[in-house]
């Protein structure tokens, strides 16, 4: 099985079409294919993008576009945003060459993704909390930022050399990887639980559940782990519920 195959590119929110045409480029050189644009509104000049993807047009005319960084990610296992800064809530961030082998792992049973930002902004706070890893690629410090098709390049240059190395052999698995759909449903029902056991605050609850993510993250989550867990939430949220009845009889 080509392993690249099932590694998906995802750009939040490009602004310049010249750079999605780099991209596609930058992919077809290292024989990654799946390209998807989370773009909610506005839509690239595809005539400029093909112009810069040069022969890599069967990347451009297979792009996926999703309105939302969640939905193009839904089927991936590992998603890992890459970031030019590191820092708060940055600093666990990994090398593309020490992804490369975690990336290609997932990519044996499913999709993997690598999340890429806005040439301006980068990603958000909340991009970055729905991505299971985070990745920084080494650069001066007088400028750190790499411009997107070169930052694509680098992951993607690893992975090309991992896969093709001969050395790399695909792990054998007992449960699936959990997807990002099933990864989102475990957070949103472990927020609930914290608030309606009380463990958490409303304004402290997104601090927190960060913090979660990153705990869930570091490990690999498979689908059995994931209903383990959304089990201990059903079952607190009831046990909850039910105290909450005692407490506030309802008046008849
Ligand atoms: N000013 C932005 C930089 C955006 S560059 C910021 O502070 O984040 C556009 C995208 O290229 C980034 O979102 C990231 O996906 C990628 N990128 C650029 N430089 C990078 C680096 N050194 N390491 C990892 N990704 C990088």
């Amino acid at each position: 099985m080509n392993l690249l195959e099932n590694i998906r590119i995802i750009l939040v929110e490009p602004k310049y079409a010249g750079n999605i045409g780099s991209v596609c480029r930058a992919m077809m050189n290292m024989g990654i294919t799946d390209l998807a644009l989370v773009v909610p509104d506005e839509h690239p000049d595809w005539e400029e993008a093909r112009k810069l993807a040069c022969h890599a047009g069967p990347v451009l005319d297979r792009i996926k576009l999703f309105r939302t960084l969640e939905e193009a990610a839904a089927d991936c296992t590992v998603v890992a945003g890459t970031s030019a800064r590191t820092g708060f809530y940055r600093d666990h961030a990994c090398l593309p060459r020490e992804i490369a082998p975690v990336v290609l792992d997932s990519a044996a049973h499913h999709k993997a993704a690598l999340v890429f930002g806005r040439e301006d902004k980068g990603l958000f706070n909340e991009e970055i909390a729905i991505c299971t890893h985070l990745l920084n690629i080494p650069s001066s410090e007088c400028y750190p930022s790499l411009n997107l098709s070169h930052a694509v390049m680098i992951c993607c240059y690893e992975l090309f050399l991992l896969a093709g190395s001969g050395d790399y052999k695909p792990p054998r698995e007992s449960s699936p990887e959990a997807t990002g759909r099933m990864r989102e449903l475990l957070f949103d029902s472990w927020s609930r639980m914290m608030l309606e056991t009380g463990f958490c605050e409303k304004e402290k609850l997104d601090h927190m559940m960060l913090g979660l993510r990153r705990i869930f993250n570091r490990g690999k989550l498979t689908d059995n782990d994931v209903k383990i867990l959304l089990g201990i939430a059903r079952q607190s949220r009831w046990v909850a519920a039910e105290l909450e009845k005692y407490r506030n009889p309802a008046t008849p």
